[in-house]
């Protein structure tokens, strides 16, 4: 992790809380963090996972991997070391997000489990809900929805994770989903459901 540069800062407090947000909303602020090789459907699963969170009045954001790393992680790249900058860096956006009241889903391969385990460590366990979006490596390469796969082959991409660098699967995820098994409804409904059964929503 990179050092603090800046010296004489003070955390400011402010006169409206996480909890006064948290009770406007009427929900209660978690992250769902997904976790899983390319191609395995945490993009897809937390957009039907939102649109469902919104219909019912659920104030949710997607921070999703692509998206962030064209604008606040745009000088990042794959290496070990910038992965997991790249994953610091977004635990902390997820933090704020957090003390804003949002049910925050990030979609993020996040192949290193000490770099996930950051994250819950700095947002709180209780705030923390990991998702193993679990698809074979097969099957993301069959659906390879945006022809990284293929390149990763061609040798035209090093580092691609599930090719040519390692995805550690979470020991202990809250939920696991098998998008070989499930199909976006059923997954969605899973989280969902989770989140009813831990009084979230
Ligand atoms: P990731 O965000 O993990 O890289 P994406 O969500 O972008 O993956 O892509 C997953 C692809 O797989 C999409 O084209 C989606 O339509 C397809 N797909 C097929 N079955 C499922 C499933 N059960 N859950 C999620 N996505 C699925």
């Amino acid at each position: 992790m990179k050092q603090q540069k800046a010296t004489h800062v003070t955390w400011h407090s402010h006169a409206v809380k996480r909890e006064d947000r948290e009770s406007l909303l009427k929900q209660r602020g978690v992250v769902l963090w997904f976790t899983g090789l390319s191609g395995s459907g945490k993009s897809t699963i937390a957009n039907e996972v939102a649109f469902k969170l919104h219909s019912i009045g659920k104030l949710a954001y997607i921070l999703d991997g692509d998206n962030v790393r064209q604008g606040l992680n745009k000088n990042l790249g794959f290496s070990p070391e910038d992965r997991k900058e790249n994953i610091r860096r977004i635990s902390e956006v997820t933090n704020l997000f957090l003390d804003a009241g949002l049910i925050i889903m990030t979609a993020f391969i996040s192949p290193y489990g000490v770099d996930r385990n950051f994250c819950r460590e700095l947002v709180g366990k209780d705030r923390f809900i990991e998702i193993y979006v679990k698809a074979s490596l097969n099957t993301c390469e069959i659906r390879d929805p945006k022809c990284l796969y293929k390149k990763a082959r061609a040798g035209e991409i090093k580092d691609f994770t599930g090719i040519n660098a390692p995805y550690e699967a979470p020991e202990h995820p809250e939920i696991i989903i098998d998008t070989d098994k499930c199909d976006v409804e059923e997954s969605a409904n899973l989280v969902l459901k989770k989140l009813e059964e831990l009084g979230i929503i």
